[in-house]
């Protein structure tokens, strides 16, 4: 299935295929902050749909993730990293996503408080 998102402004836009099965809230500094709720999929399923300078990028702690966010809006709708096996990957954030149902995907925590 594929998913449409966005950021508030329309600035950022994306498709992202694949099916949500559960989210991931994190407690480290940024996400806990940012209060998003994570999918992680392979990059390669997420297409922007607007040009990939239209969202900035925001590094932190040991700069493995590229946390996109618009630069107009405030709106973070997905970071951009590397799984541990080298996988290139992207964390959709799934407040950002249209028609989904968020209260109905089971939240797993993750402790990257403690990372
Ligand atoms: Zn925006």
């Amino acid at each position: 299935m594929t998913h449409l998102g966005s950021c508030h402004c329309g600035h950022v836009k994306f498709e992202v295929d694949g099916e949500i099965a559960s989210a991931l809230s994190c407690n480290c500094s940024m996400c806990q902050r940012k209060g998003s709720l994570m999918w992680f999929v392979p990059r390669s399923a997420l297409r922007l749909l607007t040009p990939n300078d239209n969202a900035s990028t925001y590094l932190f702690n040991k700069h493995l993730i590229q946390h996109r966010f618009c630069p107009h809006c405030g709106i973070h709708p997905y970071g951009e990293g590397t799984s541990p096996s080298g996988a290139a990957m992207a964390a959709v954030n799934l407040r950002c996503i249209e028609g989904i149902d968020l209260a109905a995907i089971p939240v797993d925590h993750f402790d990257g408080r403690s990372m």
